[in-house]
């Protein structure tokens, strides 16, 4: 059903209280169809969200919010070694997750408790501890807003890149995921390079996709604010990566700095790192601030508006640049 002038305070994990002109939830591609194909609202400008747990309001949106509702978690091929799931957009991530370890379907565990929809997750390309969704997507099933057709890509043609895909680029704002299909492990190939999980699968027997789940669910909340809580959309910002160059001269005078060689002669330095050594632990702007023990999330502490959030990520982006000349980049979509 259509909602007119309606609060965005409930979809939006920032919780910022902006509303929208129109809001509309579609429960099937046919439903989407027929909605494009309403001249009324033809011209208006359309924005698709999930659960908005990567999305920051900075005023009223005046166009038309669509939301996924799209649903069915389905096996529609198996071999010796995949199965093929195809999952609607509109299911919660991380309930997809829960749903592949309790059928023994391996490849997201590392993804576990991260929040939002499945619609979403190609869009950010989501990672976590060491995996990214586009290691186990086979391919994105959408629909064009603008000329209504239905179209897939392929993984390779989803363009993906650290916390980025086609959607955020040449796609952006023109199309909404239907589904999409995600090829699982029949023999686990286990990803546990990150040293918390490797140091907590030690003290158990097995290394299995429950336990890794388990494990990533009980770091995550003891490191990351609850959205229920404390207003947030997990980390603000990306890590940069960083040339051979300006590496060896923020080594040269950061000498415990943190860094992940990757191949190029690139490197990932933290960015949590660079906001702390920049005496922004902790720090408050309003109503919002740096979460204390994480200063990639930026939290809003209850009458936070979108624009002070925004500005005290302006803040952050000039300290970092003035202290170590990198300039962060926003992971969170601003609006
Ligand atoms: P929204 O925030 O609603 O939308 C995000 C973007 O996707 C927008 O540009 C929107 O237009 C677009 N979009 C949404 N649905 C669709 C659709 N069906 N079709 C087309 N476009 C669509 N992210 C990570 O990668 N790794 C993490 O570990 C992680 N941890 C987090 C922890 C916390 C506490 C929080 C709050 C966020 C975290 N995030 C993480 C960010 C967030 O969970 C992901 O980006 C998630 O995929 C967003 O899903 P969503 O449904 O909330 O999308
Ligand atoms: P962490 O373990 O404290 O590590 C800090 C950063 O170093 C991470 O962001 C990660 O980069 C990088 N890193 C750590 N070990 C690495 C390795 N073995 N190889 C390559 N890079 C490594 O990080 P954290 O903040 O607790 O987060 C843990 C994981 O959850 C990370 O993957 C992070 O991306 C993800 N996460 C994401 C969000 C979000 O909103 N996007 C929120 C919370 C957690 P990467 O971020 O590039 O992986």
């Amino acid at each position: 059903m259509l909602k007119q002038n309606y609060s965005l305070k409930k979809h939006n994990t920032f919780g910022v209280a902006v509303k929208c002109k129109y809001f509309i939830e579609l429960k099937s591609i046919e439903e989407i169809e027929a909605f494009l194909k309403e001249k009324k609202y033809k011209n208006l400008h359309k924005l698709v969200i999930g659960e908005g747990s990567n999305i920051l309001f900075t005023k009223d949106y005046k166009g038309i919010i669509i939301k996924s509702q799209i649903s069915g978690i389905e096996l529609i091929k198996e071999t010796d070694e995949f199965y093929y799931v195809k999952v609607g957009s509109g299911i919660i991530w991380d309930n997809f997750v829960e749903y592949c370890v309790e059928k023994n379907w391996q490849g997201v565990e590392n993804l576990s408790s991260i929040p939002g929809t499945v619609g979403a997750a190609p869009v950010q390309n989501i990672g976590a501890y060491g995996v990214e969704i586009k290691d186990v997507l086979h391919s994105v099933e959408y629909i064009d807003l603008r000329d209504g057709s239905l179209n897939v890509l392929s993984n390779n043609e989803c363009k993906f890149a650290y916390r980025d895909s086609i959607f955020k680029n040449e796609l952006k704002s023109s199309i909404i995921v239907s589904n999409v299909v995600l090829k699982l492990n029949k023999k686990p190939v286990f990803n546990t390079n990150f040293l918390g999980i490797k140091k907590e699968l030690d003290k158990l027997e097995e290394t299995n996709i429950k336990n890794i789940r388990n494990i990533i669910i009980k770091i995550r909340n003891s490191k990351l604010p609850n959205v229920n809580e404390l207003g947030n959309a997990g980390s603000f910002f990306k890590n940069p990566i960083v040339n051979d160059i300006l590496f060896l001269k923020l080594k040269n005078s950061q000498s415990e700095l943190p860094y992940f060689k990757l191949p190029n002669k690139k490197y990932k330095i933290p960015a949590a790192y660079l906001i702390d050594k920049c005496g922004l632990k902790g720090f408050k702007y309003k109503n919002a601030g740096i979460y204390k023990n994480q200063p990639l999330v930026l939290v809003n502490y209850g009458k936070a508006t979108g624009q002070e959030i925004f500005e005290l990520s302006k803040i952050i982006l000039s300290k970092v640049k003035q202290k170590f000349g990198i300039e962060l980049k926003r992971e969170v979509n601003v609006w």
